[in-house]
């Protein structure tokens, strides 16, 4: 953090700190307490209505993105993201992306939209917290009925196996598009140089779950109030997923963007992980003008935590509106 440059104070306010200080001065040693520093964030998880079902966003812990890159969004130098970042007063050493998973119980079912990265660190040490932060929110992964996958990257469905080859949620079944069951898991892209090591991981998640999982098509309710709306590009499968309870809608966004001003503000940058950028981009302005024009909240995977807000036009592009959060349900 930068040290704060007094000389640019007003005289008012330095006049003011002045005073501050001999007061500080004038107090008494004894009227100071002592207490260790608590190194320790509240739990990771924030909990609102959709209608009649109760909504809990989980967090998995953020992923360590490092410097940002030349490369990482298409046509964008260096140092046109530190100046993004910079005027939206975000660190330029480190970008952070969140993971936000969703959990709605509808009352007669506990759904859980994507599951986090699990115990590897392949983005730095600070993931692979959701299993405690569900167990935070007083969710069993035991109760957990359904997962359901926005798409088969490492950050979405690495913790549906447990390292010791159980399962995480036991009760569940899985839906997912099967497009990307057939990309993500497919032998023919294991000598592959770039998706080797996400094909090989992700089979481990995924085949031992072949028989409970379920695929969703475009469009479908396939549970009471959750529909599935296809939004690809970032994968083949990539899936978005409306829920409605009591004529009130939240949309559960996965991947359609991956940040809250890099990539909402300059909808049309294609992201060096999509698999199809151009369609990643059609797919992101379909969706962002659905979002703005019926005014319908979402929760995004990486936006900053808890990832629920409102995307709205702006110029040529869109913003992102951080929903207040309430300290009160
Ligand atoms: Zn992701």
């Amino acid at each position: 953090m930068a040290k704060l440059d007094r000389s640019s104070l007003s005289r008012r306010q330095i006049l003011a700190a002045g005073a501050a200080s001999l007061t500080y001065a004038a107090l008494p040693r004894a009227a100071f307490a002592k207490a260790p520093m608590a190194n320790t964030q509240a739990p990771a998880f924030y909990r609102f209505k959709v209608g009649g079902f109760e909504a809990t966003v989980v967090s998995d812990g953020p992923l360590h993105m490092g410097e940002p890159n030349a490369g990482v969004f298409s046509d964008v130098s260096k140092e046109q993201m530190v100046k993004e970042l910079t005027d939206n007063f975000l660190p330029t050493d480190d970008v952070l992306l969140e993971q936000n998973a969703l959990v709605i119980n509808t009352g007669e079912r506990v759904v859980l939209f994507d599951t986090g990265v699990g115990s590897t660190k392949i983005m730095g040490p600070d993931s692979g917290r959701l299993i405690s932060s569900l167990k935070a929110a007083g969710l069993d992964p035991k109760d957990v009925d359904a997962v359901v996958l926005t798409h088969a990257h490492p950050d979405h469905c690495w913790a549906l196996m447990a390292d010791d080859g159980s399962r995480n949620f036991p009760n569940a079944q899985i839906y997912m598009a099967q497009a990307d069951l057939d990309f993500w898991t497919d032998e023919g892209k294991l000598t592959h140089p770039q998706l080797k090591d996400f094909i090989a991981g992700t089979r481990k998640h995924l085949l031992p779950n072949r028989d409970r999982m379920v695929f969703v098509r475009d469009g479908q309710e396939f549970l009471p109030g959750i529909q599935a709306m296809a939004a690809p590009g970032h994968t083949v499968g990539h899936t978005i997923y409306v829920i409605t309870s009591q004529g009130k809608s939240l949309c559960n966004l996965g991947d359609i963007a991956h940040h809250h001003v890099m990539s909402v503000e300059s909808p049309r940058r294609e992201f060096a992980y999509d698999t199809d950028g151009k369609q990643a981009v059609a797919s992101r302005l379909r969706v962002f003008d659905m979002l703005a024009s019926q005014r319908v909240a979402a929760v995004t995977y990486h936006f900053p935590w808890p990832g629920l807000g409102h995307i709205g036009k702006q110029g040529n592009g869109y913003r992102y509106f951080p929903a207040p959060l309430r300290t009160v349900m």
